[in-house]
């Protein structure tokens, strides 16, 4: 039997192992190729200390210098880019080529943190009041964490570590214990880009780890990317600690189909957004609403044809489109929504239980599934599947499939297909979701905007990365200077000073 090999914590510059066992699988064949140690408190006290000792040093290191670490850690992740992507997709289970999508996602926030000298430059008023000078700059917060999802092992760390740690913070990440590879990969580029230790660590581990994180009186602030249940407790918990907390939780995200829009590339931009990384992404559509009947039946015939040719198997193989779910339990549950979905009456259009690969492979592979007919009620629509699902639900009109938007408890992405500009525009002002495509089905914001959804999508004031990145990382410090001239003699003033 070959033992297999160890992923460990990255604490203080080093390679900590220990902690409750767990077993890493790859979902493309259901065997473990990694292990890993789940942290305790104890672990979790370990990296705090060593953050606290680092964190003075990085403050007041000059911005411009820490900026040198963020461009040489963009060249060495690009270096070791093919590596990054492999251990995802053995992780994950996602193709190679979407891999590197999201590793090159990643990347453009380390370029903007790149820019963190211009972005902390502050404010500043001269003569604000008589002889008075105000102003106002952004100082780092001091310990701060991040807890990250399955299904961007690069991705969301990236969204979150190079800013917080431009801004001056030292940053303690917890990723998802199911994909923990990338993450001590990261810690070792940051250290050979010349971090000091203390400033990155990587604590792996579940529920215990976060709660430790959630509890410490250390931490500041707590970036959270994850389901909408989990994202509600810790920021419950982190704002009962007093803490800064951002918690970015599930989605549900439609598309919208209009009569006049171009049916073969909405068809074929749908087909890329409800089933790349086999559905399983904050951001995927899931459900697409088509107005009028003549509209669904044209783009349910597209869908069905083009879905059905999509090419399934091991992520680390070439030229796939679609890889296997990240677990058993994960894939078990998506079957069970497809059966829940027939069963309540929605159409199945195509079904993704009968892909060969799904029964007759070890891994937890499932093929694309498309249903028409969906209606409100169904669980299948009203729930997150994070799985190859794409529902149809027929809308009698525009304002119909607004309002439907609107009325869903997520709020995260959406989009609609349309020539019309004043149908566009109307659909940007009434919707009530934080990110909005026009003919773009994933618009997942660049680097130098924010990211974020609206209702159960995220709880906190702030989006992700980008301006609202740097406010959340920072507080601000405001300060008024006066210099009295030698020779002037001031009478008191109890009056509140004014001008
Ligand atoms: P998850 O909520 O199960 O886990 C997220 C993180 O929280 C992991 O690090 C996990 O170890 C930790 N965790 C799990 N249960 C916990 C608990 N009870 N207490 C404290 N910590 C806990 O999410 P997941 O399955 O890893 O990721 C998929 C979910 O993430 C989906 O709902 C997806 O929509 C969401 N997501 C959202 C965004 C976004 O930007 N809104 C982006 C990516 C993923």
């Amino acid at each position: 039997m070959t033992t297999l090999d160890e992923i460990c914590h990255w604490i203080d510059g080093r390679p900590l192992s220990g902690g409750r066992p767990l077993e890493i699988t790859n979902p493309a064949t259901g065997r473990a190729i990694r292990r890993l140690g789940l942290a305790d408190g104890d672990q979790v006290r370990l990296a705090i200390d060593a953050a606290q000792a680092a964190f003075p040093a990085w403050r007041d290191t000059p911005p411009a210098k820490r900026a040198q670490v963020m461009f040489r850690f963009k060249a060495l992740l690009e270096r070791d880019a093919d590596e990054i992507c492999r251990l995802i997709s053995e992780e994950h289970g996602k193709v190679l080529e979407d891999a590197l999508g999201e590793l090159k996602r990643g990347i453009e926030n380390v370029e903007f943190a790149c820019g963190v000298p211009e972005l902390l430059k502050g404010e500043y008023s001269h003569n604000a009041g008589p002889r008075i000078d105000t102003w106002s700059n952004h100082q780092p917060l001091g310990i701060v964490a991040g807890i990250t999802p399955f299904n961007f092992p690069a991705m969301v760390p990236l969204w979150m570590a190079p800013l917080a740690i431009a801004c001056g913070n030292a940053f303690i990440l917890k990723p998802s214990e199911q994909v923990p590879s990338a993450a001590t990969k990261m810690a070792r580029l940051l250290e050979e880009a010349g971090l000091p230790r203390g400033i990155f660590q990587v604590v792996h581990g579940d529920r215990e780890a976060v709660e430790a994180l959630l509890d410490a009186p250390q931490v500041k602030a707590l970036s959270f990317v994850g389901s909408t249940p989990v994202a509600k407790a810790i920021y419950r918990r982190g704002a009962d600690h007093g803490k800064r907390v951002q918690a970015l939780g599930g989605a549900k995200n439609h598309a919208v189909v209009l009569p006049d829009a171009d049916l073969d590339n909405a068809a074929s931009t749908l087909i890329g957004a409800a089933f790349g990384s086999a559905g399983e992404r904050c951001m995927a559509i899931s459900v697409a609403v088509c107005v009028g009947e003549e509209t669904a039946d044209a783009l349910v015939a597209r869908l069905a044809e083009q879905a059905g040719a999509l090419k399934i198997g091991p992520g680390t193989e070439k030229g796939l489109d679609m890889g296997a779910l990240v677990n058993a339990a994960h894939r078990d549950k998506v079957a069970g929504y497809i059966a829940e979905g027939e069963a309540a009456g929605a159409e199945l259009a195509l079904d993704g239980r009968r892909h060969p690969l799904v029964g007759e492979s070890a891994g937890y592979f499932m093929g694309a599934t498309l249903f028409d007919r969906v209606t409100p009620e169904m669980r299948i629509y009203r729930d997150e599947i994070f799985g190859p699902v794409l529902c149809v639900v027929r809308a009698a009109s525009f304002e119909e499939a607004i309002e439907l938007i609107n009325a869903h408890q997520y709020g995260n992405g959406t989009c609609v297909f349309t020539r019309d500009g004043e149908a566009a525009r109307r659909f940007s002002d009434a919707i009530e979701v934080g990110m909005v495509g026009i003919n773009v089905p994933l618009p997942v914001p660049v680097a130098y905007h924010s990211f974020g959804g609206w209702k159960e999508s995220l709880f906190g004031d702030l989006h992700a990365y980008g301006p609202d990145g740097v406010r959340f990382y920072t507080r601000r410090k405001t300060v008024s200077q006066r210099w009295p001239a030698r020779d002037s003699r001031e009478r008191a003033q109890l009056n509140f000073p004014s001008h």
